[in-house]
């Protein structure tokens, strides 16, 4: 889909059910990928269904983050932290080899 036309959508969704809804909408989502990796862990999961689970994910915080307007602030947090992540990474492996 492209992004214009889903962007339209979760406009429409937030207007539609309300902001309340739709933050409790996240919650609800999050619990459901939780519980169907905590089934995948125990070997009663399929992927099916965490690719369901977390495409839910991803449309709720699409939205979460219309209804705070922090794009940027995720995308500026994301840069931050993916950065912290390859660095700590670089530091751990320089000391498995010493
Ligand atoms: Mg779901």
């Amino acid at each position: 889909m492209e992004k214009e036309q889903e962007l339209k959508i979760y406009n429409e969704a937030i207007d539609f059910f309300g902001v309340e809804s739709q933050k409790i909408m996240v919650i609800e989502e999050m619990s459901e990928l939780t519980k169907e990796l905590c089934k995948e862990l125990r070997s009663r999961g399929d992927i099916p269904h965490i690719a369901e689970e977390l495409a839910d994910v991803e449309i709720t915080l699409a939205q979460l983050k219309m209804i705070y307007n922090i794009h940027q602030a995720v995308e500026e947090q994301k840069d931050y932290k993916l950065n912290r992540l390859a660095k700590n990474m670089a530091e751990l492996k320089k000391a498995q080899n010493q």
